[in-house]
């Protein structure tokens, strides 16, 4: 399938944009040497090689936008360096008063400075929970993550809005900028027609606690009640230069609540410094709140590791998180690129040998199910969650059986681990791509090293 490239949707380097030439919050470019990004006629934007890229080559490395550690994990991991509280030392972790979070330290509680402004939202919430008359005591585990991941990355905003309200103030540009921003969130796209009833009135009600997190938590803490706004639509888009817009799919128009029913009331969580809830403000954030719960639900990514309960069972899932820049990446059931989380970041790496203007692709479907599933199997869960048919040539060709994804399990009896390449144990976190000259490739489960 030919993959048409379209020259302005490649990235451009540091070098061609240099940092003191920006004069608004635009986070510094990536140097993303490997990659570019591709309008592809049905598929929206993809990823695609821009160079001779080797098998082992480490071709994006993206630090979270939000990231959280899930309710299975939240008192193994520290919430702030998404590391285990060092070993033989579990005294030294210190349990947040909501419940919802651990550090390993004083400093990592100090740092996480977007917990800060949740903190009481959350406690608030754990109380709520317990009632079983509340809409929320209905919810699982997943629900609560996902939204846990969103009152962060609301956070992540109100910190931005902040930041730029400053540099405004101070007449001048603070570079200290994450590699995303709340702008490439929004230009993820949302899906919205897909989801069903159930799903979007679930939505519905997440939006409502959202709502109450902003009004009467997290605005008021930050005296940002009359400034901050969403993302205006006629903003030329082109300021974010990151993420280059195809003209399809990113439109984006706020979506209206589709029920025919009003939203449900608010939560009744007890406001933390009005004593009346100011039910106006709360319903102008709703729409924009399913628009966003909508675009997490299609592009957050599951961390899974290997270091809790070792690598005997297969990887276990540990957080959930947001990079904006890994969205990129299509779906293929014979994948040519594989990636692993470390500690929040995701690091993705080449499994074979790619030429210029390969579209790359990484797997959706868990590891282990992958490599066994049968077409069927792999397309209605890609259906299901992700809503697309998959054309990808493994379920096209009823004879391709050999993905090679088999080379990569680990051989050592009981592993469950995969072969990954050994630069990710020591490559600069801080590198976007790396070329891996020393072609070695060892056990994310186990360390046995392979060449
Ligand atoms: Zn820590
Ligand atoms: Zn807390
Ligand atoms: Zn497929
Ligand atoms: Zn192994």
């Amino acid at each position: 399938m030919t993959v048409g490239v379209l020259p302005s949707f490649s990235y451009t380097t540091q070098t061609e944009q240099p940092l003191q030439k920006q004069t608004t919050s635009i986070p510094p470019l990536p140097t993303l040497s490997a990659l570019q990004v591709t309008q592809h006629a049905y598929k929206g934007r993809c990823y695609t090689a821009q160079t001779h890229i080797k098998a082992g080559d480490i071709i994006l490395q993206e630090n979270p936008y939000a990231v959280i550690v899930d309710s299975e994990s939240w008192t193994k991991i520290c919430s702030n360096c998404m590391k285990e509280p060092v070993a033989g030392q579990p005294q030294n972790s210190i349990i947040c008063e909501c419940q919802f979070v651990t550090y390993c330290s004083e400093t990592c509680q100090q740092k996480d400075s977007l917990h800060q402004l949740e903190c009481k939202f959350w406690t608030d919430m754990k109380i709520l929970m317990q009632k079983s008359d509340s809409t929320i005591s209905s919810w699982d585990g997943y629900t609560f993550d996902f939204t846990r991941l969103l009152t962060r990355v609301l956070c992540q905003y109100i910190f931005e809005q902040k930041e730029q309200e400053r540099n405004h103030n101070n007449n001048h540009n603070n570079n200290n900028f994450k590699s995303s921003n709340f702008h490439h969130v929004w230009s993820m796209v949302s899906n919205q027609d897909s989801f069903s009833q159930n799903q979007k009135d679930l939505f519905l009600s997440i939006s409502s606690c959202l709502s109450v997190f902003l009004v009467s938590y997290a605005l008021p803490a930050q005296q940002m009640s009359s400034q901050f706004s969403w993302p205006n639509e006629s903003q030329n888009r082109s300021e974010y230069p990151l993420f280059p817009l195809s003209q399809t799919n990113t439109t984006s128009t706020v979506i209206k609540p589709t029920t025919t029913t009003p939203p449900p009331p608010p939560p009744p969580l007890p406001p933390t410094t009005q004593s009346t809830f100011p039910l106006d403000q709360y319903e102008a954030h709703i729409p924009y709140l399913l628009e966003l719960i909508m675009k997490e639900e299609c592009n957050s990514f599951g961390l899974y590791t290997f270091e809790y309960t070792g690598s005997k069972t297969h990887r276990q899932p540990f957080g959930l998180a947001l990079h904006p820049q890994a969205i990129f990446f299509n779906h293929s059931c014979s994948p040519n690129a594989g990636y692993v989380s470390r500690h929040g970041q995701l690091i993705f790496y080449a499994l074979q040998d790619l030429n210029p203007n390969d579209e790359i692709c990484i797997s959706y479907l868990p590891l282990e199910k992958d490599n066994n599933a049968s077409s069927i199997q792999r397309k209605e869960y890609l259906k299901k969650t992700f809503f697309f048919d998959c054309d990808c040539e493994r379920c096209n060709n009823p004879h391709f059986d050999d993905t090679k994804l088999s080379n990569n399990l680990c051989f050592v009896k009981d592993c469950k681990g995969w072969f990954v390449p050994k630069s990710i144990s020591t490559v600069n976190p801080s590198c976007t791509s790396f070329k891996d000259e020393s072609k070695r490739w060892y056990c994310e489960g186990c360390g046995f090293e392979r060449i």
